[in-house]
């Protein structure tokens, strides 16, 4: 047998490229469809959805072709047309957010509607269409931000933080942009004319050709793009988890598949730091590794499809903690009742007590090492502060495209805080070099970083450099500002759980139960706290991910009792 022929069985299951994006149903799939929606008829000319609805249905096509267009301006671009048998949707589909697109019949025939708690319940519950689904929305959405084409025009300069800071927030939340520049589009300058905007203004979004925002931030664009529109932030929830990284995403998949009432709120975008690396390399199941972005955008897509709801930019700021009547504050003041609360706020880098370190944000200095800031500093020497993975990560993914990489540590090297593989490639790296016993103590520059100085320790003699980008990942402390004095916290201000809070962390904090706390219980009984915000948590997906898993069977015991 050659690998042309045909008679193969796995060649035939193995589906296209084309197929999966825009597959045809079987009749039996039609069928178990149709049982679950109504069918209506459809006719030449009509709009069955428009950009910007809201809770747009599902469609599926019986007879009759909807053409997809993107309407810019007097023009419409086709981007595909269904047939008998395709449906109509992308991710939005599932996270019940406004279209970013029109769906116009083309010729008259029969349509299966569903609406999107219908089709929640079919993905939830039928594994074939789920997974064929699933991967059309998922890889539409993807067509789609490699195109370009969204609801959203967003003019910036590679100059300037704010723009940075957009860029990010759209691209890690999967919201397809067209991005112009500036300093190197001709069409800018006529675009900022039409919308009555100055160069001053970048970054400047504007929102389904209507709405212009002036350096807007990242909650008035979630706010904007009705990120957060379909969801009911007030009825009392089974559990609110606080955080939206691996482990408040994994928390948000158990709890809502085994049946529970799941709001997650997240104060800028889903991933958390796993969303900011460049690839990960040791999360079981992917020995090629994954980047970060990727792995934290496919399990907030499955928390989703089993109807977790996520707030987006909205950051928990307080929490009112006395039992039973818990709530979680946000920011615009309300206060989200909830039965039980997982807090996975997670950690963020320490910043070094640097002179202007925030004038350089997002200018010159990162905490994050993603293709957007490799992208910046193509061709350039780069610096990175730090000598654990997550430096070493940044080291090797940056040498791929900067002239030369310089790794800072203070320590006399990477071997008792870097994993060996990373060791071994900086090593073998001809681009990275290590300089130990070295502490960065300066940053200069006219709006964008230009300068650094660094001092070695061990004699005190500082250098000047001509350096344009700094990614610091030195480490981390905890996001737990918010609790006040409300959780057991230690030392550092990592929250205690189940064994490690001593009787006299319990007695102050007058633990009301017989029982002690369960493994990951705070000091206050169905208050969990999972991932890198809790003391003696190792720092890594892996465990995010399973304490996030953990946490919501003891949810389960909490709201029995
Ligand atoms: C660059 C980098 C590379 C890494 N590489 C690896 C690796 O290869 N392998 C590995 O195993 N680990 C790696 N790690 C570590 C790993 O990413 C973390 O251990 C993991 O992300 C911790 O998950 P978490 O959910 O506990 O917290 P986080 O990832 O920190 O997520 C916390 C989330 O909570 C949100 N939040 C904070 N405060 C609030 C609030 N008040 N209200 C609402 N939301 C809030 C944050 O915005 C964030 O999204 C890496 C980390 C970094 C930074």
């Amino acid at each position: 047998m050659n690998a042309s022929d045909t008679s193969l069985p796995l060649q035939r299951a193995v589906p296209s490229a084309a197929e999966r994006l825009f597959p045809t149903l079987t009749a039996a799939q039609l069928a178990r469809i149709a049982a679950r929606g109504r069918r209506r008829t459809i006719a030449r000319g009509d709009v069955l959805v428009d950009i910007g609805h809201k809770a747009v249905p599902f469609f599926v096509l019986l007879s009759g072709e909807v053409q997809i267009l993107r309407p810019s301006g007097a023009t419409e671009t086709l981007i595909v047309t269904h047939r008998a048998g395709q449906f109509v949707g992308e991710a939005n589909m599932i996270t019940g957010r406004p279209a970013l697109l029109r769906a116009y019949v083309s010729e008259s025939g029969e349509v299966i509607e569903l609406d999107h708690e219908e089709l929640l319940a079919l993905v939830q519950t039928d594994a074939e269409l789920s997974e064929i689904l699933m991967r059309a929305f998922i890889l539409r959405r993807s067509e789609l931000i490699a195109g370009g084409f969204g609801d959203v025009v967003l003019i910036g300069s590679m100059h300037c933080a704010g723009t940075l800071r957009v860029k990010e927030f759209l691209t890690r939340n999967g919201h397809p942009y067209h991005y112009i520049d500036l300093d190197r589009d001709a069409e800018a300058q006529e675009l900022l004319d039409r919308f009555q905007v100055s160069a001053a203004d970048v970054p400047v979004l504007i929102c389904r050709g209507r709405t212009v925002l002036r350096n807007p931030p990242n909650q008035e664009i979630a706010d904007c793009l009705g990120f957060n529109a379909a969801i009911d932030q007030t009825h009392l929830r089974d559990v609110v988890i606080v955080g939206a990284g691996p482990a408040g995403l994994s928390a948000a998949v158990y709890g809502a598949s085994e049946g529970l009432d799941v709001l997650v709120l997240e104060s800028n975008v889903p991933g958390g730091q796993a969303g900011s690396s460049s690839r990960i390399e040791n999360y079981l199941g992917f020995p090629t590794g994954i980047s970060g972005q990727e792995l934290t955008g496919r399990a907030y897509a499955q928390a989703q499809k089993f109807g977790a709801e996520i707030l987006i930019a909205q950051g928990a700021t307080r929490l009112a903690c006395n039992a039973p009547a818990y709530a979680v504050q946000i920011d615009e003041g309300l206060r989200v009742p909830a039965r039980a609360v997982v807090i996975a706020t997670g950690a963020e880098y320490r910043k070094p007590a640097l002179e202007h370190l925030s004038r350089f944000e997002n200018a010159g200095v990162y905490y994050a090492a993603t293709p957007m800031e490799s992208q910046l500093s193509v061709g350039a020497d780069v610096v990175v502060i730090g000598g654990g993975n997550s430096a070493g990560q940044a080291a090797v993914f940056l040498a791929q495209t900067a002239k030369r990489v310089l790794v800072l540590v203070r320590g006399d090297g990477l071997t008792d805080t870097m994993s060996r593989y990373l060791v071994r490639r900086i090593d073998d790296s001809g681009k990275i070099r290590v300089l130990a016993h070295t502490e960065l103590v300066g940053l200069e520059g006219k709006g964008h970083l230009e300068q650094i100085r660094w001092r070695d320790n061990r004699d005190g003699h500082i250098e000047t450099h001509d350096v344009r980008h700094v990614f610091i990942m030195t480490g981390a402390v905890p996001n737990t500002r918010w609790l006040e004095r409300c959780i057991v916290l230690d030392d550092k201000g990592f929250i205690k759980t189940g064994p490690d809070l001593s009787h006299d962390d319990l007695t102050g904090a007058g633990w009301p139960l017989a029982r002690p706390p369960y493994l990951l219980e705070t000091s206050r009984p169905g208050i969990f706290a999972v991932g890198d915000v809790r003391d003696g948590n190792v720092k890594r997906v892996a465990s995010a991910v399973g304490e996030g898993s953990i946490a919501v069977a003891f949810v389960h015991q909490i709201l029995h009792q």
